[in-house]
Parts: structure tokens; sequence; C-alpha cells
């Protein structure tokens, strides 16, 4: 499926939103997950933070059973995912190897 990946480079920064410009990560907030709704998922490599509705049904599997696989490829489960088209921002964790995914859409 189509996507657009866009690469956040601090781990720190806050991610606002490319439609309303919410920030949907903001580190001033103590709940700094801040989703809006274009917001479909926000997810790390160890696992989903929050997941849409409308997102969790395209994906290829149950989020239960992504987070249970062994072998779990967050990156690979999200752009498996049966939807049209969307924007995925991926920020550096500042952990080695380590990365935030956040997908929106324009709905
Ligand atoms: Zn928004």
């Amino acid at each position: 499926m189509p996507y657009q990946l866009v690469e956040v480079s601090t781990a720190t920064a806050n991610v606002c939103c490319p439609y309303c410009d919410h920030a949907v990560l903001d580190w001033e907030q103590e709940q700094y997950i801040q989703p809006c709704e274009h917001t479909l998922f926000i997810a790390m490599d160890l696992g989903f933070e929050y997941i849409a509705d409308r997102f969790e049904e395209a994906l290829p599997q149950p989020v239960e059973e992504i987070h249970e696989d062994p072998n779990m490829n967050i990156f690979l489960s999200v752009t498996q995912a049966n939807y049209a088209v969307m924007l995925i921002y991926k920020a550096d964790l500042g952990v080695e190897g380590m990365f935030r995914y956040i997908g929106f859409n324009q709905n």
C-alpha cells in the first residue's frame, strides 16, 4: 500500500499532525500521546501505543496477535495495512535501532 515516510530527527521533538497541526506527541504534557482525528496509529518497535479503530480494522492481523508474535515487526505490519494513503512519521527513540512510528491520513 502507498505511504510516504517522513523522518523526524530527534527523539525529543514534538510531532504535529500535518493536517490540523495538533501536537500528537507533546512532551510538555504528562500524557504525551495526544492523538487527533487524523492519527491512525502511534507505535514503537516494542508495540502499539495508540491505534484508531479504522486502522485496526485495516491491519492484516489483530493487534494482540502482532504483539504476541516473537518476530514482531511493527513497521512491516503497519505498511501491510489495507489503507489507501497514509503518511508515516518515523522518529528516532535515541536507543540504537529503535523507532517510533506515527501514521496519519486526511480523513
Ligand atoms: Zn490532525
